[in-house]
């Protein structure tokens, strides 16, 4: 037989995934891969309902109908502090995945370098490696997930193409001030080097912190191509609805990309969405507020049952550490968790770049009562003391 192709060897199928699975052997509440259990808005479903029997069953436009672009661009140019031009500047994908892919391909020779910060979304690996770049990683240092300036710049020095950014970052829950991402903006000029975003959780941080959008920083408009997604804004990460917003001369090759990638994202729910993309500020007030309480109910409850973690300042993971449990392998113990606890996590090694496996990764986009039920059980945790 042939080989199968070089560049998937170094592949291992995605732990968020794969613990998701292992949740579900287990009957354990899910809190390893990041999706609500609770409803998206009323008005989406319904208008989901009438969709279906609407005139939108065959393909949109390649990179997105007319009018979902036109209701993105409205509210993107509110929040993003410029006119998006909705025919020259979006791409829609498949959910921020394909974005980030798409977004790679359009800018990555083979060989070139990708500067990723670790901990990182365990995506991007695989992006660098599907579009045959090599990722440069620079280490974000808790309490607060801080980078060096200096480790920073010896990574620009290396001549990447492009650094990778997720903001807020899942799965630190760190959000970068407007000094931190100048830093980046000024080295991404001096060294000629784009910046592909992933903003998937612009609606989902919390007071005091704030988000930035990366394109709106002075001069970055022309350098940045800005991923982000309906799935965590709306809950409705099964729609796998996302964008690009970039300058036209990128999109354009973006859009080729994308093309050839998938056509295009779901007629049908790109329509109804338009409802969600129409709505005006005060549901994303409401979104945070929501958030706020869910991440408030967790972290206390994670404090009762004494467990350490972070506190994050958006996104919604959090990363308790678990070198008080004696584990060599953060996987047996998540596997343990699981089946003993009856709690689903993500180990923390699958986003580190460094030796790190004394931390696992939860999340709270759930229902008060999920998020209790978990809690509970948690309270059993220390049973798994080796
Ligand atoms: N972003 C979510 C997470 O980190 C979901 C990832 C996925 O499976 N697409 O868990």
């Amino acid at each position: 037989m042939p080989e199968l192709s070089k560049r998937t060897e170094t592949f291992t199928d995605s732990v968020i995934r794969r613990m998701t699975r292992i949740s579900n052997k287990y009957g354990a509440v899910n809190l390893s891969q990041g999706f609500p259990d609770f409803e998206p808005p009323r008005e989406l479903l319904d208008r989901l309902a009438e969709v279906s029997n609407e005139d939108f069953h065959q393909y949109s436009i390649t990179w997105g109908a007319q009018n979902f672009r036109e209701a993105l661009a409205e509210k993107q140019s509110r929040l993003m502090g410029r006119r998006i031009d909705p025919n020259a500047e979006i791409v829609v994908t498949c959910g921020s995945t394909e974005a980030m892919m798409a977004a790679m391909m359009t800018v990555a020779n083979p060989g070139d370098k990708v500067i990723v910060f670790s901990p990182f979304y365990e995506n991007y690996g695989a992006d660098t490696i599907l579009s045959g770049a090599e990722p440069i990683y620079v280490p974000l240092y808790p309490p607060e997930f801080n980078f060096d300036p200096n480790e920073l710049e010896a990574a620009f020095r290396q001549k990447p193409k492009a650094l990778i950014l997720c903001n807020p970052s899942n799965p630190c829950g760190k959000v970068f001030t407007y000094d931190e991402l100048k830093i980046i903006a000024d080295l991404a000029e001096k060294y000629d080097t784009f910046v592909i975003t992933d903003e998937v959780y612009e609606h989902i941080v919390y007071a005091p912190h704030k988000h930035t959008y990366f394109a709106s920083l002075p001069n970055m408009w022309e350098r940045t191509i800005s991923c982000s997604s309906l799935s965590k804004t709306y809950s409705i990460t099964g729609w796998r609805l996302g964008y690009i917003i970039a300058p036209p001369h990128i999109i354009d090759v973006a859009k080729k990309v994308h093309d050839f990638l998938t056509v295009g994202a779901a007629a049908p729910l790109q329509e109804a969405a338009v409802t969600g993309l129409r709505f005006g500020d005060d549901y994303y007030r409401q979104l945070t507020y929501k958030y706020t309480e869910k991440r408030d109910l967790f972290l206390k409850g994670l404090d009762d049952i004494g467990i350490s973690h972070t506190i994050p300042q958006g996104a919604y993971y959090v990363l308790l550490d678990i070198s008080e449990f004696g584990f060599d392998s953060d996987l047996d113990f998540c596997e343990k968790l699981a089946e003993k606890v009856g709690v689903g996590a993500v180990p923390g090694s699958s986003f580190f770049r460094e030796n790190v496996n004394h931390l696992i990764r939860l999340h709270f986009a759930k229902k008060n009562d999920t998020l209790n039920e978990a809690l509970n059980r948690l309270s059993q945790i220390k049973k798994l003391k080796l």
